[in-house]
């Protein structure tokens, strides 16, 4: 009998038991909502991965994905996604409108893909998004906008949540103004010595609450396309 490897490894990658260690990594690093942990426990991140990799990929690492980015550590993700999901407990969609800056690999703009009506990606690496919606369209997501573009060039549409993959130096006015009142933003704030995972809650059209979460190491937030 031979044994096709490509199918022990794809099954070794996606095996119940890999995923439930990773939710239960996730909850002791304190990820408490159940519907991110099962989201995670049922999204594939072995798929965003070059294969080389993908055997890495229900560990708490974040990974390269080329053109010297990384997708982001799974707790980091969760994280984001928590934050962002948390004032809507009822509804299975509990976000109307999100923006990500910074597509990287896709596996961050499923999970948003999972708790949004609408989400619009932007990245300004083509290559990358490229095969980021590939990956997304093999897993049947058809709710997600993709632009290439620089994310500090915005249009005037409004967002209940925004999610900023790369970090700037400081939080840009323009992304906070492209919050709905009540909506979120998250993102990493802070150069590559030290960076502060930051959320900000748009509370009436003028007045804005920030709060420091954690520190964190996110790839800068860089301006132009790269074709
Ligand atoms: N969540 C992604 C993280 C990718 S790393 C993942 O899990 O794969 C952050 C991404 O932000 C990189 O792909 C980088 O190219 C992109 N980026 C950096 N500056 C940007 C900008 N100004 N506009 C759009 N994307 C940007």
């Amino acid at each position: 009998m031979t044994i096709d490897k490509g199918v022990l490894q794809g099954q070794g990658m996606t095996s119940l038991r890999t995923r439930q260690r990773l939710i239960e990594r996730l909850t002791e690093k304190g990820i408490a909502d159940v519907r991110i942990l099962e989201a995670m426990r049922d999204s594939p991140r072995h798929l965003f991965l070059d294969e080389a990799l993908s055997t890495r990929a229900y560990e708490e690492l974040a990974l390269p994905i080329g053109y010297q980015q990384t997708i982001s550590q799974p707790y980091i993700v969760a994280r984001m996604t928590e934050c962002l999901i948390s004032d809507e407990r009822l509804s299975d969609k509990p976000l109307n409108n999100t923006l990500e800056i910074g597509t990287g690999c896709g596996y961050q703009t499923y999970l948003l893909s999972l708790f949004s009506k609408k989400v619009t990606t932007i990245e300004r690496i083509e290559p990358l998004q490229e095969k980021a919606k590939k990956t997304l369209k093999g897993l049947k997501v058809n709710n997600v906008n993709f632009k290439v573009d620089d994310g500090n060039n915005l249009d005037q549409k409004k967002y209940d949540a925004i999610l900023s993959a790369a970090a700037p130096l400081q939080i840009p006015q323009n992304l906070k103004e492209r919050l709905n009142i009540g909506g979120k933003l998250i993102l990493p704030v802070g150069d590559s010595r030290q960076q502060i995972l930051t959320l900000v809650k748009r509370v009436s059209k003028d007045k804005y609450i920030e709060e420091k979460l954690e520190e964190v190491l996110f790839v800068p937030l860089l301006k132009g396309v790269v074709s």
